[in-house]
This record gives structure tokens, C-alpha cells and sequence, in this order.
């Protein structure tokens, strides 16, 4: 076994829980892929492995017996696989379930895999049948390759093949999924608690804009929980499709619920040009986009969009501001809000985070990367 000694900053990172390692934790430049035993002034500290991933360059663990972290992992989404009325949900996350590089999420009978590292796809043999062995009931697997490499993004694993588009549950909503074109799969499953809040209350009675909308799964939960109308705008062309299909499955008529496709900052002019007023603005943009005149970042330019949404918002309006950037924190995130509220005054009224499905390390505020806040207009 490798052994690697780190420096003093990183054993005080790893004895406070923390399992990313960063390049900056050792003294000596390491190039290793693959599994290393790491020590401190001669003492063993902890097993890790090495594979350069988007976050980091490895993690630790606390043993590869796959059997055993995919049953406690199961164990803990009990709650999940009691209620009847939700059928798809993350049941191995990465770090919070002692583990890092893959997660694995349940769509009803199907389950999808996320491999963010080489060195974990390399152990995905022993991974999968682990999980043969404590998922039995899974009928078929696929999985998405999300580090660089000439692997297909998308793949089937074993098992039947899923329907190319099929039905899964959350709280009760329908939504029309995918599991083998490109990296996403037609519902972000980390957003769960705020389509739970939508449908219990937030958007009920609201007239709702929803901004860089994806499928419209927030749209989809804002009109079961009853909201007036909403309007949706991606500018991916497929939005549109994917969007009224969440509708179908739901049997909600689309008169008051609009699609457009075209860029949010285009839409925004045109709806102050037309008067147009919401009560309720949803705004989850990617953390960097780029389109033919600009670029967007989260981190620098998300106080555009709240300056854009206020002309349109009704007195008393609410906002919901969304980012799922790792990198960026809820204080810098907040900053960020301010800046775009400038003199006009607002009120947190409700905050949320990843779901109790994805689980985190709690002493890594990244790994707890989803920040929500429902902002009121005063
Ligand atoms: N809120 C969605 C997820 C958003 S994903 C949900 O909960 O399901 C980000 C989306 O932003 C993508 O669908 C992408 O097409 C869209 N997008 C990126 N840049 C955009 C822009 N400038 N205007 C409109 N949509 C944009």
C-alpha cells in the first residue's frame, strides 16, 4: 500500500471529518491514482484513495466493503421507502454516506449511477455487485460518466432497459423521466423539499414565473399546490416538450401555464415592456452559462437577476433564489441577493437545503452545496 504523508493542516481537516483532499494537503506534489494510506509525524491517520475529480484530487474512507456502506446507506432512506407517494430519490451520496466519487439514485424500479472519478469507475465491477446484492429489487441500471474521459455519458448497465421516458412519484406529482440521453434525467432530485413547499402552500393562489425553468418541475408542483398561472422560460429548445409532458402526466390544463423559450434576460425586458406582474419568481440559473452576447456566473452576476426580477414582482412579491454551486458560499451567496435588493428592503421567510435523501458530512459546508432562500419584498 502507497503510503503519503500530509501536512499539519490537512490532519487537523481530516481529524475534524472533513474527506476531500485537496493537492495542498501534502507536502510534496502527488501524481497516485488509486488507494494510499495516509500519515502524520508517523502515524496512521486514515486509507484514502487518489483519482483527480471536478472537486478535489481524492477522499477518504473508512473501508471499501461496498455491501456494507450501500446497506447502511439504504437503512437510512427507511422514510423514503415507506411513503408510497415517492418513488424516485438519492439513496448513496458520495462523502455523506462514506464514500466519495459516486452517488446512486432510485427511479422507481430503475436506478442511475453518477461517477465523478476515474478511479472509482474502475471499481465500478465491485460497486455494482454490491449493490446487485442489496437493491435486488432493482430491475435495470444505468449510469452517467461525469469526469473526462472517452466513455460514453450515458450508458445501461444490466438489467432491463427502462421505457425511453417513464413516470416517477414525488409527494404525489407526477414527472416524466429519462435515463439514457445525456447527464440529466428531466427532475433535479435535489430539489425535492422546495417542490414539497411549492405544492404545500407557497405558490397557492400566486401568479408565478419561474426563470431558467428546465422541465418546469417547479411550475408542475407550484400549480398542483395552487397557483393561478405560471410562466416557464429555458432557452433549451427540448424545455418546452419536457415541460408540457410534467403538465400531461398530471392532467393540468396548460391555459393558465405559458412556456417560452428564449434567454431570462430577454424575457425580462419583454415583460416589463408589457407590464406583465408576478407574486412568486423562481431563479435557479446554472452556476456559469454562455450564450452568443455574455457570460454568466453565480458568483459575480447573480444580483443581476434579482435587480431584474424586483421591476416585475408585485408589492409583497417573494422570491425564490437558488444555487447549487459547491463553490460558493451561503454568506457570499446572501452578498449576492443584497446587492441585487440594493435599497429596496426584504425579509428571509424560509430557508432550504439539500434533502434528508442527500445525505452530507456535516463539518463540509461544500458537500451541502444547495442554497435556498425565499425572499419577501417589503
Ligand atoms: N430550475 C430547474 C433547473 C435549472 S437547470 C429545475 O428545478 O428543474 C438550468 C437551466 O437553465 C437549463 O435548463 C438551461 O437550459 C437554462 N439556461 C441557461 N442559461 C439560460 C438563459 N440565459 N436563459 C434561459 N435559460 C437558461
Amino acid at each position: 500500500m502507497t503510503k503519503l504523508t500530509i501536512n499539519k493542516f490537512a490532519a487537523k481537516k481530516i481529524a475534524d471529518g472533513i474527506s476531500v483532499l485537496d493537492a495542498h494537503d501534502f507536502p510534496v506534489q502527488t501524481h497516485i491514482e488509486g488507494f494510499a494510506d495516509l500519515y502524520f509525524e508517523k502515524q496512521f491517520l486514515t486509507s484514502a484513495y487518489f483519482s483527480r475529480q471536478n472537486k478535489g484530487i481524492g477522499w477518504t474512507i473508512k473501508t471499501r466493503d461496498f455491501v456494507a456502506l450501500l446497506t447502511d446507506a439504504k437503512h437510512k432512506r427507511y422514510p423514503y421507502y415507506q411513503d408510497s407517494a415517492t418513488t424516485a430519490f438519492r439513496v448513496f451520496n458520495q462523502d455523506g454516506d462514506d464514500f466519495g466519487g459516486f452517488t446512486i439514485d432510485i427511479y422507481d424500479e430503475y436506478a442511475l449511477f453518477n461517477w465523478y472519478n476515474a478511479f472509482v469507475y474502475s471499481l465500478r465491477k465491485e460497486i455494482i455487485s454490491a449493490f446487485k446484492q442489496v437493491f435486488p429489487e432493482i430491475l435495470g441500471t444505468y449510469e452517467k460518466v461525469r469526469f473526462e474521459s472517452k466513455l460514453p455519458i450515458s450508458s445501461h448497465i444490466y438489467g432491463q432497459s427502462a421505457p425511453d421516458k417513464f413516470i416517477v412519484l414525488e409527494n404525489g406529482t407526477r414527472y416524466q423521466v429519462f435515463l439514457n440521453d445525456g447527464l440529466m434525467t428531466g427532475i433535479f432530485l435535489d430539489q425535492h423539499d422546495v417542490r414539497g413547499a411549492l405544492i404545500d402552500g407557497l405558490a397557492a393562489g400566486k401568479d408565478m414565473l419561474n426563470m431558467f425553468s428546465y422541465t418546469a418541475a417547479f411550475s408542475v408542483a407550484a400549480a398542483i399546490g395552487g397557483a393561478k398561472s405560471t410562466v416557464s422560460v429555458d432557452l433549451a429548445k427540448r424545455s418546452r416538450e419536457l415541460s408540457e409532458a410534467h403538465f400531461k402526466a398530471n392532467n393540468i390544463p396548460l391555459d393558465a401555464h405559458k412556456f417560452h423559450v428564449m434567454d431570462v434576460f430577454d424575457y425580462f425586458k419583454y415583460a416589463a415592456r408589457k407590464n406583465l406582474r408576478f407574486d412568486l419568481i423562481v431563479l435557479d440559473p446554472p452556476s456559469f452559462a454562455r450564450n452568443k452576447k455574455m457570460t454568466f456566473s453565480v458568483a459575480k452576476d447573480y444580483h443581476q437577476l434579482i435587480a431584474d426580477a424586483l421591476p416585475i414582482l408585485n408589492k409583497h412579491g417573494k422570491i425564490i433564489a437558488s444555487t447549487n454551486h459547491a463553490r460558493l458560499s451561503k454568506a457570499d451567496f446572501l452578498a449576492e441577493i443584497k446587492k441585487g435588493f440594493g435599497k429596496q428592503r426584504f425579509e428571509i421567510v424560509q430557508e432550504f437545503s439539500l434533502p434528508a435523501d442527500f445525505t452530507v458530512n456535516s463539518v463540509d459546508s461544500q458537500s451541502d452545496y444547495l442554497k435556498v432562500f425565499v425572499l419577501e419584498m417589503k
